[in-house]
């Protein structure tokens, strides 16, 4: 066994609708682990009856969202007329390829508490144009060891697959860690990171706590993670994406002038983006900045 490096890259606090989150990919030097893109945790809040985050109708392009809860629930409508209550250790998984639109609303409980967090990941450009498709799974494959229990979104992990659909060698995994020492197998030829949901996990000497992300880079064929006490994590994987991302608002492209056509698209209500059945009227957004000047 080699000795590694764990690189820690705090979250910055970012609004989503009227939601407050701790956006903690991309950000400063890190942009990317395999494809994941974007990591938003949400939570843990309590909602009340003047408290909900509804996110209304909004476009994405050339990305999945992944929503994963640890409680509360959503209630998920899209362009393809989906309409999909979420609950904790549910997964919803939206493909927007060329274009779909989306919200995200708390349903009439608007009560309780409520944490989770939403990932994107980046498709490559053998899917990016395709057409858009929406997952559910009320269930989700499970691993118990004596110290964690293991949930797997995507991808395999510990010999154990997802039936989500992947574009690219990615893996997502909730790890509930009871306390004491684990060692879970990774593959070497992939990077990952850790995001703290709860608690406290020590990673090589370090302590990972909420609020930060924990890269653990890539030539790992095992990891080895423990805590005092139980806490909950999100590990995150994947061959690093050679594809160089253009992001702007809820796009990944590839340059500008995607991003331009879709901003238009959208700003013009146009099929591209489709219509969600939803009580919430549509985000606007202003223009992105180089065309600012042209407006
Ligand atoms: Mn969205």
């Amino acid at each position: 066994m080699t000795d590694h490096d764990v690189e820690i890259y705090e979250s910055r606090e970012a609004q989503v609708g009227e939601l407050r989150v701790r956006r903690a990919l991309p950000t400063r030097g890190r942009r990317t682990v395999g494809a994941w893109c974007f990591v938003d945790h949400m939570g843990p809040m309590s909602l009340t009856p003047d408290r909900s985050i509804d996110v209304a109708p909004h476009p994405h392009m050339g990305l999945q969202t992944v929503t994963w809860l640890f409680a509360g629930e959503f209630l998920h409508r899209d362009s393809l007329g989906s309409e999909q209550l979420i609950r904790a250790g549910q997964l919803n998984l939206m493909t927007s390829g060329h274009g779909v639109a989306h919200s995200e609303e708390n349903p009439g409980l608007r009560s309780g508490e409520m944490h989770g967090m939403q990932l994107w990941v980046a498709q490559p450009s053998t899917t990016r144009d395709g057409g858009a498709e929406f997952e559910h799974f009320d269930t989700m494959p499970t691993i118990e060891t004596s110290n964690l229990s293991a949930t797997v979104l995507v991808g395999s992990f510990a010999e154990t697959s997802s039936p989500a659909r992947r574009d690219s060698a990615l893996v997502g995994v909730e790890l509930n860690l009871h306390g004491g020492p684990v060692t879970v197998a990774l593959e070497p030829n992939c990077e990952y990171a850790l995001i703290v949901a709860n608690g406290s996990v020590l990673v090589d000497g370090t302590v990972v706590q909420p609020g930060a992300l924990a890269y653990l880079g890539a030539g790992r064929d095992e990891c080895r993670f423990d805590s005092n006490a139980p806490s909950r994590a999100m590990l995150i994987g994947g061959v690093p994406f050679d594809e160089r991302l253009f992001m702007w608002w809820n796009f990944v492209a590839r340059s500008q002038d995607e991003i331009s056509d879709a901003w238009r698209a959208w700003a013009a209500g146009d099929d591209r983006f489709g219509r969600v059945a939803s009580p919430f009227a549509r985000i606007e957004v202003s223009p992105p900045p180089w065309l600012m000047a042209l407006h």
